[in-house]
């Protein structure tokens, strides 16, 4: 390619759209433009990478076995309202209608479209088991798309489904893609880590999301600095410490005026937040249940609703909950009747804590819960890990980090194949659900990752698996024949040889072109100027760590070829 032709229209300022360095960086290399709220257009250089992220996901997929399909956008609403998700997927959903008024979705995900396709296709023990994938277009109307292709409306996902005949079968199949996740993001030069996440309604052991290690990652990432423990912070959480038995005292009410926090009752008594246990109203589809957690942490609203089973769940607000003597800031459990208690797992076992009275005024001192001074409807564990804590495998310590999710991989089980009658017969003739996974990975938002890890104040730093292109070649003056001869000739030889390189030929002055380079990220520079050149050599530069060296105008393209070979290994 030669930079006179290429479309790659390079912006000097920094556009305002952006937030994030990833965002920003596309749109200045010429990579991406904004169509609408979420919806872009990928220029050649951003299609180029998208093309060698796609291919490395094809490679790794076909090695375990998946085979490429590919299913339309368009979805009826019937195999929806089969599966119950024509209700439920709410808003996100982006709902057409045809000429004749019938309604359709364009796909945010195809878990009902595979179904419905695999389930006329096999009827057998003998077909299973299969992995089958695609990579295409997604639509989800995004309550707020931001940080350009990280999150957007119209977005590119490969999405593979295993189909098995038992557990045993979808254990294989997922750990094979977990494998297969593991190379694709090693291959495309991220730093990431596989989590345990959230497995929805579903429940158990079943769902990992790949994390990209990034301060712009929209997720909190929990892991341990000693083992391989790593989770989400939605579901991260570990078991009660032991606790010393403490002898119980007397319980004490003190009044306590002005302080409706928690920080205020530690302060106004001298003591910790962790001896204060906070006792928290939330409307669980419209319904009180009180949670009680120490006073030091934090409520998990995420495992909260996945143990009550609500689709809506909201703190109470103080008009609901100040009946009588009841006040925020003052609430406890002693006493009260009539609503359900729910208490995080670290409240049954504590001794001697702060509660408030329900009077409105005062706390109470040493409450034992072991002592029955109050009710617990159910324990569980209801709270974020925090950083610093105990590892819940090894003695190890909690740090905290922020990702990207970058995929995710999904121990379906029989949800889909039960609603949507997904069957096979067995050897002994008896009719079984097929057991299912579904494995993503969103290829817009991996190319996103890889920037937001590998850039600097000049630009985009590719790993070369996924640069746009290997290498550019720039004479410093475009006057001089012998160097654009010489251009010329190394374009020509290296294009040859299939190393993807840009000759960069325009009329412009050398900083420019160097500019443009560092901006665009090509992994190598090869310069060509009049001194190196008498030498009968090129400047090489590496763009990952600004190193330089001279190589010999004949040696170039072995030279290039074995780097761009370890460059490549993982
Ligand atoms: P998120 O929690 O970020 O909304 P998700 O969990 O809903 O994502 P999945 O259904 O697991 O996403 O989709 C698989 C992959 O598709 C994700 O891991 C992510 O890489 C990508 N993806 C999902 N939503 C978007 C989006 N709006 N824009 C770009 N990529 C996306
Ligand atoms: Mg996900």
């Amino acid at each position: 390619m030669r930079a006179s032709k290429m479309f790659a229209p390079t912006l000097r300022e920094v556009p305002a759209e952006a937030e994030i360095i990833s965002h920003k960086l596309m749109l200045r290399a010429g990579m991406l433009r904004k169509v609408a709220s979420g919806v872009y257009t990928y220029l050649p250089l951003a299609w180029r990478t998208i093309h060698k992220i796609e291919n490395i996901i094809r490679e790794e997929m076909d090695a375990k076995g998946g085979q490429e399909l590919l299913m339309p956008a368009v979805q009826p609403a019937e195999i929806w309202q089969e599966s119950g998700r024509w209700g439920v997927y709410g808003a996100e959903m982006w709902r057409v209608k045809d000429r004749h008024d019938r309604d359709f979705c364009l796909g945010p995900t195809h878990e009902e479209m595979i179904s419905t396709i695999f389930r006329g296709e096999v009827r057998s023990y003998k077909q299973l088991p299969q992995m089958l994938y695609q990579i295409q277009t997604k639509y989800r109307d995004e309550r707020r798309p931001r940080f350009g292709l990280m999150r957007s409306r119209e977005f590119i996902m490969k999405d593979l489904y295993s189909f098995d005949a038992d557990e045993a079968g979808l254990a294989v199949s997922y750990d094979l893609m977990y494998d297969a996740y593991s190379r694709v993001f090693s291959r495309c030069g991220l730093n990431f880590r596989p989590v345990e996440a959230d497995s929805g309604a579903i429940g158990g052991k079943g769902s990992h999301e790949f994390m990209a290690l990034a301060e712009a990652g929209e997720s909190a990432i929990l892991y341990c600095d000693t083992c391989d423990y790593a989770a989400t912070d939605e579901i991260a959480g570990r078991e009660p410490l032991p606790v010393e038995p403490q002898e119980m005292l007397a319980i004490e009410k003190v009044d306590t005026p002005a302080c409706e926090s928690v920080e205020k009752v530690a302060e106004f008594l001298g003591v910790a937040t962790d001896r204060i246990v906070k006792t928290m109203y939330y409307l669980a589809d419209g319904e009180l249940v009180i949670v009680l957690v120490r006073g030091d942490r934090r409520i998990n609203e995420i495992k909260l609703q996945a143990l009550l089973g609500v689709n809506e769940l909201v703190l109470a607000d103080n008009a609901t909950i100040e009946k009588g003597t009841l006040k925020v800031g003052y609430l406890g459990p002693v006493g009260v009747e009539g609503v359900r208690i729910l208490a995080d797992a670290e409240v049954p076992v504590m001794y001697n804590v702060i509660v408030g009275s329900n009077d409105g005024e005062s706390h109470l001192l040493n409450v034992n819960y072991q002592r029955g001074d109050f009710r617990i409807d159910e324990v569980a564990d209801l709270r974020y890990l925090e950083e610093g804590e105990q590892c819940p495998h090894c003695h190890g310590h909690i740090k905290m980090a922020r990702g990207i999710e970058v995929g995710q991989i999904f121990k379906l089980h029989t949800k889909y194949s039960d609603a949507l009658n997904v069957v096979y017969t067995g050897e002994d003739g008896q009719e079984r659900p097929v057991v299912m996974g579904c494995y993503g990975i969103g290829v817009g938002r991996t190319m996103a990752a890889v920037i937001e890890q590998s850039y600097d104040d000049d630009g985009i730093i590719w790993p070369m698996a996924v640069a746009p292109y290997q290498a550019i070649i720039i004479p410093v003056n475009d006057r001089e024949p012998e160097l654009t001869a010489t251009a010329e000739q190394l374009y020509t030889e290296l294009t040859a040889a299939g190393i993807e390189v840009v000759l960069d030929d325009r009329q412009e002055r050398a900083g420019v072109k160097f500019k443009d380079a560092d901006l665009i990220g090509y992994p190598v520079r090869v310069t060509i100027g009049a001194k190196s050149l008498a030498r009968g050599n090129v400047e090489v530069k590496l763009r990952k760590n600004g190193e330089m060296l001279e190589v010999p105008v004949a040696e170039l393209r072995g030279w290039l070829q074995e780097y761009i070979k370890q460059e490549m290994a993982i």
